[in-house]
């Protein structure tokens, strides 16, 4: 039985990270991923191939509704061949797992695939076309979510999906309904917007992207309508049928009436559950709580002490970054070291266009904290840059502390915020004041600009170009 100083059960984001880390550290180290190709659900059915349909779609509509105004004819029809669009993005999914294989050579990383299952504290049982079983002092579980669902929807797969199969649907649906405004439901839903499908978005909370600051939420909504997205808010799924090619969803609205939506496709985008089928944790002594996430402790060390846990199957939010921050800190724990991670700092964007990202805090979260805080805002359609782009849509908004203007939240929604959010992450780093982004050259003309543009708000109420 080979025998390691770490293995890695899971080669998501979270995963392959930790396993590179703990190489570079000096660790012996496995890695178990119970699919053919690693990466996990980011590499594979995430983050790069809904980024991929996301750009390609955007491509699309811009030959489409704005190539004419740049003063650029296309003669003929301009149409979607939704085959090769799925193939090119299948195409970079490809490139970028095997970019992973080649990681794992590299820093000398041995993968097995198969199920890894605990048979106790240092042994995992590996099923896959040889059962085998090998030994670790430490293990990392990196075993990653899978998409939630509704107790009375049966997801068909073909035409009641959830993200994985709208990541490979082999027509454009005529009417597709989305349940759920979060991140999948808007992403997903404005890639078949572009190409042509009705996309209506069927939400519980009375806002959709609920969880981000409500500015951004208000902003993006009004966007999606002039883009004729049909957004119900408020509305609670009551029951999703299937009749031949027909989908109908019946939800209640909040006077407590039945609405009726009819459509072809039905996107199923409620949330992420973590996934600890198949790991036989308890054999191990580790402890999974009544959301079916493993219990960690503050070093991301499980009810079993040898034993870590990151990513989407623990506490916090699902994000790719959030994932790989963890694998990090748990590898570098093991070596015995002392990393930190600041959550309040982790990023979350949203990437549709306009894009919506942000760190720190949400005004409402600094209202029921009874924090006093001011906050300075920026019209992106006051940028040169904007204007050159037609990008106008979106603003900057910085929220600062009342007294000693610290940065505590950077909201922003507009072409290119997932880039530009990064100069917020850095600035509240280093806990820098608004007025100290407001004192910084930004290049012009530029979007960033906007960043400077909303600190000198926040700071003294004195922005220049509006
Ligand atoms: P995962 O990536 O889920 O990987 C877990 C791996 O473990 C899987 O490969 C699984 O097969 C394997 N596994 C599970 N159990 C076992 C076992 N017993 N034995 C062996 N292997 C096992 N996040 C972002 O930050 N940015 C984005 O733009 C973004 N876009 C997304 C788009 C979509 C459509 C979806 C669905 C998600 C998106 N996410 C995005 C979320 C992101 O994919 C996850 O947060 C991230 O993948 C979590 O990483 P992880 O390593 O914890 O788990
Ligand atoms: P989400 O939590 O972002 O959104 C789910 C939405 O569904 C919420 O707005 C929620 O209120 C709504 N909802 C829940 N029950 C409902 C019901 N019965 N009827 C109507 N609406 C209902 O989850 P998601 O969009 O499925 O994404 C899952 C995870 O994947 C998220 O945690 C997200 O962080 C991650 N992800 C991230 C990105 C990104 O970073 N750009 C992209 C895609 C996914």
């Amino acid at each position: 039985m080979k025998s390691y100083d770490v293995a890695v059960i899971g080669s998501g984001p979270g995963g392959y990270v930790a396993a590179i880390r703990c190489a570079q550290l000096g660790m012996s180290t496995a890695i178990i991923e119970k699919y053919s190709t690693l990466g996990g659900t980011c590499l594979n059915v995430g983050c790069i191939p809904s980024k991929a349909l996301l750009d390609s779609s955007h491509h699309y509509e811009d030959a489409v509704k704005h190539f004419e105004t740049h003063g650029i004819d296309i003669p003929g029809e301009v149409k979607v061949n939704l085959k090769q669009m799925i193939a090119r993005k299948q195409a970079v999914v490809d490139q970028t797992t095997g970019g992973i294989d080649f990681l794992m050579k590299k820093n000398k990383i041995d993968v097995y695939q198969g199920v890894g299952s605990f048979k106790d504290a240092t042994h995992i049982e590996i099923s896959g076309e040889n059962s085998e079983e090998i030994e670790a002092k430490n293990i990392i579980i990196a075993t990653g979510s899978k998409p939630s669902n509704l107790p009375f929807i049966e997801l068909d797969k073909e035409r009641i999906i959830t993200s994985t199969e709208a990541l490979k649907l082999k027509e454009i649906p005529k009417h597709l309904i989305v349940i759920g405004g979060g991140v999948i439901g808007l992403e997903l839903g404005q890639v078949y917007k572009r190409l042509g499908a009705e996309v209506t978005i069927v939400e519980y909370m009375d806002r959709i992207i609920p969880t981000m600051d409500s500015g951004l939420s208000k902003e993006l909504n009004k966007v999606f309508k002039k883009q004729k997205f049909r957004i119900n808010a408020s509305h609670q799924v009551k029951s999703v049928e299937r009749t031949g090619d027909e989908v109908i969803v019946t939800a209640e609205n909040k006077k407590g009436e039945t609405v009726e939506f009819k459509g072809d496709y039905c996107l199923v985008s409620v949330g992420r559950r973590p996934y600890t089928d198949g790991l036989n944790a308890e054999a191990a002594g580790v402890k999974v709580d009544d959301r079916g996430r493993v219990e960690v402790n503050h070093h991301l060390q499980t009810s079993a002490s040898n034993i870590y846990a990151i990513g989407d199957v623990v506490k916090g939010a699902m994000l790719a970054h959030k994932a790989e921050e963890e694998g990090v800190f748990v590898a570098e724990t093991i070596a015995g070291q002392k990393p930190h991670i600041d959550y309040n700092l982790i990023p979350g964007v949203v990437y549709t266009w306009p894009e919506v990202a942000a760190v720190g805090k949400t005004e409402e979260e600094l209202k029921e904290a009874g924090i006093n805080y001011k906050s300075g805002q920026f019209p992106m359609r006051a940028l040169g840059r904007s204007r050159a782009s037609m990008d106008i849509d979106g603003f900057v908004k910085i929220l600062a502390d009342a007294q000693t203007d610290e940065i505590l939240g950077v909201h922003m929604i507009g072409a290119r915020a997932a880039d530009m959010i990064a100069e917020a992450v850095v600035a509240m780093e280093y806990r820098a004041s608004a007025e100290d982004i407001s004192r910084m050259s930004h290049a012009h003309p530029t979007f960033t600009e906007a960043i400077k543009e909303a600190a000198l708000a926040a700071t003294d109420n004195r922005p220049l170009h509006i």
